[in-house]
């Protein structure tokens, strides 16, 4: 598809806002791998560091291996086809890694100094001041997370004057060299190993501080390069989990619509139908995918809808269009097991486990089993309020509950006027509600990718399901399914 209608332009939406996306670049094509020097030229980039870690290193390796194309070949003496290769044979020095070998501090301020080559050669800093040089940097898959650890291990490594990050990989490495190169004012580029998660062209970067997810709203990257043959070779829990985020937008739409109808939020048509479209597009390719050999035309549609959700996100400046109340279950779930150190499933597959269990919440709404309108019987309390926000969230509970006391989203006065509101746009919603698939139709189709489909295939327990149920909703002040159970005094949340 062409990106470039929507890259680096300003689109007056009717909506009434301009729709700006800052990225310059987006291939996703065989072969765009090949693409990385003119874009990195593009860019007038000298210094540059390359981020990976073992898992999205070998995965350029092995496909650039494979390949027989000229880019990758070694017969002048560069031996593999990585991307180091195909910077050296656009010009670039690589520079030896000195945080990791220990070898001498190539600080180039003096022409006369010489810095080391990874082969323990030395290289002249006037070589290296007048021509373009660039790092590597791997860091460890195991223990890689966007806290503050991981972001100073990144800006430790990094060499005065570097003027872009090249991150290859895709939804923790991604965020981390978001992060990073936004708050040194640098641009990055992402060579994407994934098609696992919607992050890629989104401006919401999600970092841990202080053991608490917390979102930041960043930069969009210079450029983005998908290599088909790098994506279609991507382990098929990362396919399966990039289908799972892609198919929860049903609930984001559904809901961003019906937030717009109780409480005013803004929402544009345009970009909710880019999304609209993309999730269409990649629910119709599904049975292309996850097999032994994914079809590369299968794959686009998967990254393209990735792709367009991100932009999604830029447009409307917020992360609504891709983020209803299965992303509020799903980040729940990982908050809590950043608190208790557990193992976190990856984003996708929880995110299409929650998918489903909203989705069987909407039929018992759309079924009358569960009467959004009615009026619930328990008054707020903040005393207990305080309480449970305290055990639910342990050490972030303070923010939570900051939170409540700013937007008094959970006072009766609240809930009593989204309530009438929500009469007053009966009928309305349950169309919208009617019209979201089954969670069957859904189960379906993460089936068929082999994604996960109960809790316990995310290390979820019935606890932790009841309690986000109860909770999740408290991260933000997000209307959605979760806030409107509480709303109608929904008995197995009512305890709040
Ligand atoms: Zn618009
Ligand atoms: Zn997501």
């Amino acid at each position: 598809m062409d990106f470039g209608q929507y890259l680096q332009r300003e689109i007056e939406c009717a909506c009434g806002r301009k729709h700006r996306i800052d990225c310059k670049y987006i291939f996703i094509e065989d072969g765009a791998l090949a693409r990385l020097p003119d874009v990195i030229a593009e860019g007038g980039f000298r210094r540059l560091l390359l981020i990976a870690d073992e898992n999205t290193h070998a995965a350029i390796d092995r496909i650039s291996d494979e390949s027989g194309s000229d880019t990758f070949d070694g017969s002048d003496g560069i031996n593999d086809g990585s991307i180091s290769a195909i910077l050296q044979k656009s010009g670039f020095i690589q520079l030896a890694n000195t945080v990791v070998s220990g070898d001498g501090y190539p600080n180039c301020l003096d022409d006369s100094e010489e810095a080391m080559s990874p082969h323990g050669e030395s290289v002249s800093c006037e070589e290296i001041n007048n021509g373009r040089y660039f790092y590597s940097v791997t860091l460890s898959s195991k223990t890689l997370l966007p806290d503050e650890e991981g972001i100073g291990g990144i800006v430790t490594a990094m060499l005065p004057g570097c003027d872009v990050i090249v991150a290859i990989g895709s939804g923790t490495l991604n965020d981390m060299c978001r992060f990073v190169s936004y708050k040194l004012g640098i641009p990055y580029i992402i060579v994407a190993t994934a098609p696992s998660m919607d992050g890629y062209t989104s401006h919401v970067c999600a970092m841990i501080t202080n053991r608490v997810k917390t979102t930041y709203y960043t930069h969009v990257p210079f450029a983005v390069i998908g290599d088909l043959g790098v994506l279609a070779a991507a382990p098929k829990e990362l396919i399966a989990a990039g289908v799972g985020d892609v198919l929860g937008k049903y609930i984001s739409l559904v809901e961003w619509q019906i937030a717009h109808l109780i409480t005013d939020e803004y929402y544009c048509p345009f970009v909710a139908s880019i999304v609209r479209e993309a999730l269409e597009k990649t629910r119709a390719a599904v049975s292309r995918l996850g097999k032994e050999d994914s079809s590369p035309t299968a794959i686009t549609v998967l990254m393209e809808a990735l792709v367009l959700s991100g932009m999604a996100m830029t447009m409307a400046d917020t992360s609504r269009p891709a983020s209803g109340s299965e992303h509020h279950l799903a980040h729940y779930w990982e908050m809590q097991a950043l608190l208790t150190g557990a193992p976190a499933a990856l984003h996708g597959a929880k995110v299409g486990v929650a998918t489903l269990i909203i989705l069987h919440l909407y039929q018992q709404v759309a079924a009358g089993e569960i009467n959004l309108t009615q009026t619930r019987h328990r008054r707020f309390d903040e005393a207990t309020y305080i309480q449970e926000i305290k055990v639910a969230y342990g050490s972030a509970a303070e923010a939570v509950i900051a939170l409540e006391r700013e937007s008094q989203k959970n006072s009766d006065t609240a809930v009593t006027a989204r309530i009438d509101c929500l009469k007053e746009h009966h009928d309305e919603i349950m169309t919208l509600i009617s019209a979201l698939p089954t969670a069957d139709e859904i189960s379906a189709l993460l089936t068929a990718v082999g994604a996960s489909l109960t809790i316990s295939d995310i290390n979820v327990s019935d606890e932790l399901l009841t309690d986000s149920l109860r909770y999740a909703k408290e991260q933000r002040v997000r209307y959605g399914l979760l806030q409107m159970l509480y709303d109608c005094g929904w008995g197995k949340i009512e305890k709040v």
